[in-house]
């Protein structure tokens, strides 16, 4: 690992000042996946200077608000998935936190280093050490490596300005389905916004000097109900193959509005609409949730190694439709 300043930050505005000041600048929180990203000297230039975040006082609190959630960034995954308040009003959020990682994970990670993370893709990863760099089209590159390589965990929704790599995280999905917002020291970003993989090696629209300070989970309308659920190939510790959450409001037994999406099947969190829209107005049986699964993944193009996650991502949406069924 090359050689960088530790500064540590006593408020948002210092943090921010440090990064405009250090153009190469990084801000770390838990650490869990930034001191990976370092290590294997993930991006063109090495950072002068890391902004420690977790010397700021008070940016790490879970507070009800009179209209919904309020998550600080530094809020660690442990503590949302074991809040009372997280799991009684919210509890998609509180389930895709306690299902990201292990336990130490999830003690270091936060929310916001949780919807910030870097894509896991292997060639991505690829320590410079072992070999020399890897430089695919989202570390400056002009190659793609996974599509004519080993693609099996990737997109199969296509790729975003030639690269397929997937966004990897677990509570995504879940402030997706429950139309998150993300405040950051200068703007409020709907959470539909808010990830981007056209901009190399980061996979937000934050800016460099741009600093997540909470979450705001709306209050859900009455009648609606929450669920999520993950696939991965070691259920103590691992990524997800595909996850997903759903936020369905039922009102007299029909749905009168759904938001669900799928992760670990597109470069960005995914959207299902056109489940969503063929959801409002029927009742939630395993029939409609079935044909709601079909539809996610109607538009999916799969390649030749990651074909298996098609109709598992479809399989997991009716799933996790029918565990929202099973609470009404
Ligand atoms: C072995 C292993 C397993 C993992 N398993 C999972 C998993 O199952 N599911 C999953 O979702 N993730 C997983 N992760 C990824 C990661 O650990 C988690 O996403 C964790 O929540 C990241 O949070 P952090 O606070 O440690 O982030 P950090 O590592 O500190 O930061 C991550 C990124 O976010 C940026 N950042 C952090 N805070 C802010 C802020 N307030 N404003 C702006 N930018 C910010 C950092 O600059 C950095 O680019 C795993 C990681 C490892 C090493
Ligand atoms: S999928 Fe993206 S990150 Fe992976 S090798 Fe291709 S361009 Fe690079």
């Amino acid at each position: 690992m090359k050689r960088f300043k530790h500064l540590e930050a006593a408020s948002v505005e210092e943090a921010v000042a440090a990064l405009k000041e250090h153009g190469s600048a990084h801000v770390i929180a838990g650490g869990s996946d930034l001191m990976g990203c370092l290590k294997d000297n993930l991006w063109m230039e090495s950072p002068e200077a890391i902004v420690n975040l977790k010397t700021i006082p008070d940016l790490d609190e879970i507070r009800r608000e009179d209209d919904g959630l309020r998550l600080g960034a530094l809020a660690t995954l442990t503590r949302i998935a074991e809040s009372e308040v997280v799991r009684e009003g919210w509890p998609c959020l509180a389930e895709a936190a306690r299902k990201t990682g292990s336990p130490l994970l999830r003690n270091m990670g936060t929310i916001a280093g949780n919807i910030c993370q870097q894509n896991r893709c292997w060639y991505f990863r690829y320590p410079d050490k072992l070999g020399g760099r890897i430089d695919c089209v989202r570390k400056g590159g002009k190659r793609c490596l996974a599509v004519p390589g080993d693609h099996r965990y990737h997109s199969i929704f296509g790729a975003v300005k030639k690269c397929i790599a997937v966004n990897p995280g677990d509570t995504a999905p879940a402030l997706v389905a429950l139309d998150a917002r993300v405040e950051t020291d200068r703007r409020s970003i709907p959470i539909d916004e808010f990830f981007s993989a056209e901009r190399g090696a980061v996979s937000t629209i934050l800016e460099h000097d741009e600093i997540v300070t909470s979450i705001f989970v709306p209050n859900q309308a009455e009648g609606t109900r929450g669920a999520f659920r993950k696939i991965a190939l070691r259920k103590s510790i691992d990524f997800a193959l595909v996850n997903c959450a759903a936020a369905v409001t039922m009102q007299g037994g029909v749905v009168n509005a759904a938001r669900i999406c799928l992760n670990g099947v597109h470069n960005n969190p995914y959207r299902c609409t056109a489940s969503e829209e063929y959801l409002v107005g029927r009742e939630l049986t395993s029939e409609s949730a079935a044909e709601a699964g079909r539809l996610a993944v109607a538009e999916a193009k799969p390649l030749l190694l990651n074909a298996y996650k098609v109709p598992m991502a479809g399989t997991t949406v009716a799933d996790t439709l029918m565990d929202c069924a099973g609470q009404a």
